[in-house]
């Protein structure tokens, strides 16, 4: 009988800091009156954990929605991340505290490499350590790291990431970088965990799973995630899929369901393979 899951649920990183394993994604909330009013009924539906980054150019906004929230500051939880182009030791070091002004923080929960890039690659890591020493960040953890970016880091890192956010839903399932992640004790945290959407209606197993337990495919989904170990930032701007998206804890998938939405796995990406993004010299992201 598996243990029974609730919104309310932390996972604990490897330092000891507790992190909501089911929180909120912000990207591509860009207008701030649609950000608060979305970010409104986020809160009242209880999430406590946000995430954003500098590259979704949004911290203010959340920063500015938590200030007036009334939300004490022990209750919920702020990931952002360093973006490409700030790399190094001195960039990142200046665009933290970019960051953590715009967010009105004192400290921040976690922050995040966005994407490996070779050059520079141990100087930005040694300034969220340098970070992390100070009591500025609870947590310094890794977007988009595969295991051969995390063997690398690990040759002269002196803290272990404490999570690794990267591509995770039915079609990517990244279930190999999940075992690596679990060995070394960092949180596997899926970013796209509905694969932006696509992948809801093009799956007919995720409907049929759906109709016998009266969720949508999207409820499933994220239920599958969690049942897999995997923690959760999905973004909507739709009050309803916000609240939908809440409601994963009054049902339980099967074993077998688990399995069979395993083997919808494709290694089909919706964004970037970290590679690509890891080599490239030019400034830009597409
Ligand atoms: P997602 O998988 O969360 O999909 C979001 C989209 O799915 C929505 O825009 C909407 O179109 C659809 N959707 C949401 N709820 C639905 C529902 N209940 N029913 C039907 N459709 C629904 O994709 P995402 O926004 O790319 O990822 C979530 C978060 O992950 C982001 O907001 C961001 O915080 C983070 N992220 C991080 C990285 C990274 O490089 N670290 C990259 C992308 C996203």
């Amino acid at each position: 009988m598996m243990e029974k899951l609730s919104f309310n649920d932390t996972i604990q990183l490897n330092n000891g800091v507790k992190m909501p394993r089911h929180g909120f994604g912000v990207y591509k909330l860009a207008d701030e009156n649609r950000f608060r009013t979305s970010l409104e009924v986020a809160a009242e539906a209880g999430y406590r954990l946000f995430d954003t980054a500098m590259f979704y150019h949004n911290e203010a906004y959340l920063g500015n929605f938590l200030a007036s929230s009334g939300m004490k500051r022990e209750d919920y939880f702020v990931t952002t991340k360093v973006w490409n182009t700030d790399q190094g030791y001195d960039n990142t070091l200046r665009a933290f505290e970019t960051s953590l002004k715009k967010l009105q923080l004192d400290q921040l929960d976690l922050y995040l490499v966005h994407w490996p890039k070779q050059e520079p690659f141990f100087d930005t890591w040694r300034a969220l350590e340098r970070l992390y020493d100070q009591g500025l960040i609870r947590a310094i953890g890794v977007s988009n790291f595969e295991a051969h970016h995390l063997e690398r880091l690990m040759t002269e890192a002196n803290v272990l990431p404490a999570v690794d956010q990267v591509e995770t839903h039915p079609h990517f399932s990244n279930r190999l970088l999940h075992r690596y992640l679990e060995e070394l004790h960092i949180a596997h945290q899926a970013w796209s965990p509905l694969g932006r959407g696509p992948l809801l209606t093009s799956e007919p197993l995720l409907q049929e799973i759906g109709d016998k337990y009266g969720k949508t495919p999207a409820q499933v989904v994220l239920r599958w995630h969690l049942q897999n170990n995997v923690a959760i930032i999905p973004k909507s701007e739709t009050p309803e899929r916000i609240r939908e998206n809440a409601s994963i804890y009054d049902f339980a998938l099967t074993g077998q369901e688990i399995r069979a939405i395993d083997r919808l796995n494709r290694g089909e990406r919706v964004s970037n393979a970290p590679d690509v993004i890891y080599v490239r010299t030019e400034p830009d992201f597409q």
